[in-house]
């Protein structure tokens, strides 16, 4: 839930950048990075920062991925073959500079008892309010369509056990490809649907493509969720 006068299509030209120093880059699977450098701001957990490769850049929107009290801030991209900035920023490494904007946005974390639903890298603003010290009474379902991008699946396996789901929406896959893990085989919205009753009191994050946050929105709603129980951030 950020500001749609700022957000054009996921782009931003309207925030100041400032340079940071990249302290750390790691391909966590293929395609896709966990980007690192020194916190020099205070945020929410949930909240977004615009990056571009100059000040003048049209920036791009990321979620922060790590916690309001750690030292670094992480963010989570994957590469889009056609994109911009994401196919340059693959290639950054530590020592590069990289120019960030303030915080922002009101996707925020909660104690309240809530699923956190994501596809993609939709899963990182989670991963922040996991570290940030929300992550009491959450359910986390997270979607994708290969096995490697569950990112941060250990993380989330240890803190929720079997409260944290992925569904795999790969299709044909082998019957032996998955021995024993928590994978749903299915979209999360073929998940969700396998609840009879969802409750309606909980609170409902939804985070990652617009795809994705539609089609769980509906379906929650038809579920008689209140359309105010459903924070949604969708990734452009
Ligand atoms: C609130 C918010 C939070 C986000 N958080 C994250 C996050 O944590 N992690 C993450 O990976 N992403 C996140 N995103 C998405 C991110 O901002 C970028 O959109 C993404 O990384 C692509 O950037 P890019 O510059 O590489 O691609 P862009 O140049 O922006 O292009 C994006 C896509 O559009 C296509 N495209 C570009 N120009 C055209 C055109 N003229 N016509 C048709 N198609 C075109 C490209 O092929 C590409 O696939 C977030 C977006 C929002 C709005």
């Amino acid at each position: 839930m950020i500001d749609k006068q700022i957000v054009n299509m996921g782009k931003t030209s309207l925030i100041q950048l400032n340079p940071v120093t990249i302290s750390r880059m790691l391909e966590i699977a293929p395609n896709a990075f966990l980007l690192s450098f020194p916190r020099s701001f205070e945020f929410e957990a949930g909240q977004v920062i615009g990056v571009g490769l100059s000040k003048f850049d049209d920036a791009r929107i990321y979620s922060i991925a790590s916690g309001t009290k750690e030292d670094q801030i992480d963010i989570l991209f994957d590469i889009k073959a056609e994109g911009y900035l994401t196919p340059k920023l693959a290639s950054f490494k530590a020592g590069d500079t990289l120019f960030v904007s303030e915080p922002f946005g009101s996707f925020h974390g909660s104690e309240n008892t809530a699923w956190w639903i994501a596809s993609g890298t939709g899963i990182a603003p989670y991963r922040s309010m996991l570290r940030s010290g929300f992550g009491g009474g959450k359910w986390v379902i997270h979607g994708s369509r290969t096995e490697a991008s569950f990112y941060f699946a250990d993380e989330f396996s240890n803190a929720f056990g079997h409260h944290y789901v992925r569904c795999l929406s790969q299709k044909n896959i082998p019957s032996d490809a998955m021995p024993d893990k928590q994978i749903f085989k299915g979209r999360v919205t073929q998940f969700l649907e396998t609840f009879d009753i969802l409750q309606k009191e909980l609170q409902y994050f939804l985070c990652g493509s617009a795809e994705m946050v539609i089609e769980c929105r509906e379906l929650l709603l038809e579920k008689k969720v209140p359309y105010g129980n459903i924070m949604a951030e969708v990734y452009f």
